[in-house]
Formats: C-alpha cells, structure tokens, sequence
C-alpha cells in the first residue's frame, strides 16, 4: 500500500485555504517527500506525519513556492533523533543552491545530507533510484528555470491465490510464504510449484507534473499512472499567462492525462486569483472526466 497526501496545493503564495507546494508519499515505512514550499513543516503536523521519516526530498525546480520550507525541514529533522542520510534530488543547479541555503542561516547542521543533481535528457524517463520494491524516475520539463518531473513506480509483485491453496489443502503459513518468495514446496507428498498457486500483479504509478507548459516529456510523466497529479495554474481565458509564465490551464492538464491512459486525474498549483476552483475542474473533467481537485491535506491511498 502507498500513501500520498498532498501537503499544499497554491501556487507563489500561501493563503487561508491552501499552502505552497509539497507531497508526501508513503512506501514500505519510507517518507519521500516532493518539494517543500514554506510552511510544509506544519503541514506535515496537522497531516500527522513524522518528520522523522523523510528521507528523501525530490525537488523539481528552485522558485520559492517549492523550496522556502527546505531549510526549516533540514533543521528540525536534525534537532529530532535522525538516523541516516537525507538524500535531496533536484535539477541541475541544486548543488550550488543547497550549499547557499546550508549557510543562509545560523544553525549546526546534525545531518548527513547527500544531495544528488539529475539531469534527464529531452523526451527521456531517467530511473535514478530503483530499489527491490520500487523505483523513481525524472523527466525534465519546459519551466521558466530548469524543472523536473517524478513519477513513482512500485515494481510488479507476486500474490498467492489462496482460493487454489485451499484446494491443494494449503493454509496460510510457512509452506505459503515460501512459494510466495518463489521457492517449491512438498505437501501431502506432492511437489507445488510457485506458479501453481501464484499470480503477477502490476505495481502503482503516481506521477507528479510540477511547474510547466506543454512539452514531450510529460506523456512520458503520464503514461498509465494511476494518479497523476499536475499542476494546472489557470483557467483557459488565462492561456496568455500560461503561455507567459509557463504553466499550464487546467484543460491542459486534462489532455495530457487522456492522451497518456493515467487512470486519475489531480489538479494543483492554483493561482491565487481563484477563490473557487470549480470552473477549472469543470474545464477539466470535460476532458478528462476522472479529475479532482486537490485540497490541503488530501490523502490518496492505492
Ligand atoms: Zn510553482
Ligand atoms: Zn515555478
């Protein structure tokens, strides 16, 4: 099971009813986080979460709506009893960037901070993490400085068909646990092959599509995610300023997400001209009619 609550959901400035830019994702008892505008922290607070856990950040590009909240982060998770090393990923850049943000204010830095820049070429999905379980990829995308995208994968994994147990006379235990891992077992003096009793089934995919216009890498970012959370800064009537501030409409978001199969569709990074979003959801599901809109502190579990 995969966790992802989306921390804030506003694009350049907070307001009441929505925080800057951060996801939390949840995997196998590992945090991962994905930006951390200003005031995450709290967010992570009133969403329950435990600092503690994140040890990774992936950051997709450096405007202030997705980083303000790095610093405090990094401070706190090391005034707590942290193990380990916090890894942060980012665009190119990001090396020269942490190093100023590590010496912006007066602090002694308790963690071991491992910071890895990604540099995606056009059009290409680069993994750069894959664990046994899962693995992430980035994709770079066209902002007004350089900016990726990351999309989660959980690997495909093996379920055992207890109903085709039962009828060789296998009950949950040790004997299952092996055929599960792959291993041949002998029951009632027959040999059970992992096959027999065992079936495939296709991991997740959450894709996150941050600050962008249009551009050849976000089907890639799309394809068949089951959720795909993308950032849709305007209405359509606003086309100029997407076009100005490379962002993209709310019907954009929609087109990708039809023209790539995802399964779901979340909206997010709303400009703070909309009190309500309604007309840019409406605008959307038009398009694509499995879209909703974030809100601060929606969870998602798959
Ligand atoms: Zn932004
Ligand atoms: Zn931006």
């Amino acid at each position: 099971m995969v966790d992802l609550v989306i921390l804030g959901t506003g694009s350049m400035v907070p307001t009441k009813e929505r925080n800057v830019q951060a996801f939390y994702l949840e995997f196998n008892g590992e945090g991962m986080l994905f930006d951390c505008g200003e005031g995450t922290q709290r967010q992570m607070n009133l969403a329950g979460i435990s600092r503690a856990k994140v040890r990774r950040i992936f950051l997709t590009h450096w405007h202030g709506d997705h980083v303000a909240g790095l610093i405090g982060l990094i401070q706190t998770i090391g005034n707590s009893n942290y193990e380990g090393t916090l890894s942060i990923y980012g665009p190119k850049g990001t090396k020269e960037r942490m190093f100023h943000l590590m010496n912006a204010t007066v602090f002694e830095n308790k963690v071991e901070i491992a910071v890895h820049e990604l540099a995606p070429k056009d059009g290409e999905e680069l993994f750069f993490l894959d664990n046994e379980k899962h693995k992430v990829g980035c994709v770079k995308v066209d902002h007004t400085t350089p900016t990726i995208g990351y999309a989660w994968h959980e690997k495909e994994r093996t379920r055992v068909d207890m109903a085709t147990c039962a009828k060789l006379g296998l009950k949950e235990g040790p004997l299952v646990g092996r055929l599960s891992r792959g291993e041949p077992v002998e029951h009632d003096g027959k040999r059970i092959l992992p096959e027999d009793v065992t079936f495939r089934v296709a991991g997740k995919k959450i894709a996150f599509i941050p600050d962008t216009q249009l551009c050849e890498g976000l089907p890639l970012l799309a394809h068949y995610a089951d959720v795909l959370v993308c950032e849709s800064t305007y209405y359509s009537r606003e086309l100029d300023k997407a076009d100005g501030y490379k962002h993209l409409t709310a019907a954009q978001a929609a087109q990708v997400a039809s023209q790539a199969d995802a399964k779901r569709l979340i909206l997010t990074h709303f400009s703070q001209r909309y009190a309500s979003v309604e007309p840019l959801l409406e605008e959307a599901r038009t398009v694509f009619p499995n879209t909703d809109a974030a809100f601060d502190l929606m969870k998602i579990t798959l």
